[in-house]
């Protein structure tokens, strides 16, 4: 299970009720910001999330909607002496960027009051959980180094607790034996497999954020079987070439990708105030009908289905 919140929703330039680009991921006791716009550490207050295991950051490309937050976050971080270790996790041209931000505009000449590393990502696995990882994957948008992110939990077979003891395997190591796949021998002599106790195999659950994104193609693949794929949906199919001038998809575009790779669900964000979210939605559910729009310190559960 994911935990998603929206901190900022806005494409390009802030709204008067939206955020630039952020959103952080929970799993477990982890926490990743997916992206940090501007004005982001006061969004991060507003939504009680607060900055204590915020250690990951994730930029998905090297547009200033996206990152020209982080000033600011490791200004205040540094002040609050809360975290000693930053990860910042972003593609070449990206960490160009915030390195420059962080150290020769937030700290120049002054002691970093804390370690932040910035960690350059390629295509792949870029954080490895316990029960879950965080896979980078390129897009199409303007300029190099676009990243889209997958977070996908392993999947894995329940130990089905009651067979087991209706089998007479006693609580302690026998049943450890059974979880990692070996046969065990009761006391009385009868063999207990592993497939007596275990139950199917239940996939992961999977979130994908595209981040800024030009076209879908590439993507669907990646995407197949998503319980829920946030999208951008700056533009609409009246603006089809302003979308494709500026390397953004419209709304139907993101609405036929989630229909087409059988995603659950389709959260809206990158909203634009050109158009009104009544006409974004009604474009994308006229395609895809479980489309919501992201506001600002909105929070889902991207749960397995029921
Ligand atoms: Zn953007
Ligand atoms: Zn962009």
């Amino acid at each position: 299970m994911f935990e998603l919140t929206f901190l900022g929703t806005s494409a390009s330039v802030p709204l008067p009720k939206r955020g630039l680009s952020s959103a952080v991921v929970a799993h477990d006791e982890h926490r990743f910001m997916v992206d940090c716009g501007e004005g982001t550490q006061r969004q991060l207050l507003s939504s009680g999330l607060g900055f204590r295991r915020m250690n990951h950051i994730l930029i998905t490309h090297p547009h200033l909607d996206h990152f020209l937050g982080i000033g600011g976050i490791v200004s205040t971080l540094g002040q609050m002496e809360i975290i000693e270790n930053v990860q910042i996790l972003a593609g070449k041209s990206t960490l160009e960027k915030v390195h420059e931000l962080i150290h020769k505009v937030v700290f120049r000449g002054a002691r970093m009051p804390m370690q932040i590393d910035l960690i350059e990502i390629k295509p792949g696995v870029v954080f490895g959980g316990d029960d879950f990882d965080i896979v980078a994957f390129p897009v199409r948008h303007r300029g190099p180094d676009c990243f889209g992110f997958l977070f996908q939990e392993h999947s894995r077979r329940p130990f089905l607790n009651d067979k087991a003891s209706a089998l007479g395997v006693p609580n302690g190591p026998e049943r450890k034996y059974l979880v990692e796949g070996k046969a065990i021998t009761l006391a009385d002599g009868r063999t207990i497999l592993p497939q007596d106790v275990m139950g199917d195999v239940q996939r992961g659950v999977k979130l994908v954020m595209t981040g800024d994104l030009g076209e879908t193609n590439s993507i669907a693949k990646l995407c197949v079987g998503a319980d829920t794929i946030v999208a951008e949906a700056t533009y609409l199919e009246e603006d089809g070439d302003l979308a494709r001038n500026n390397g953004h998809i419209t709304a139907r575009t993101a609405a036929m990708l989630a229909r087409d790779v059988g995603a659950r669900q389709l959260i809206l964000n990158h909203i634009s105030g050109r158009h009104t979210e009544r006409d974004i939605l009604a474009e994308a559910t006229a395609v895809f009908q479980n489309t919501c729009i992201a506001r600002d310190f909105d929070e889902f559960v991207v749960a397995r289905a029921a």
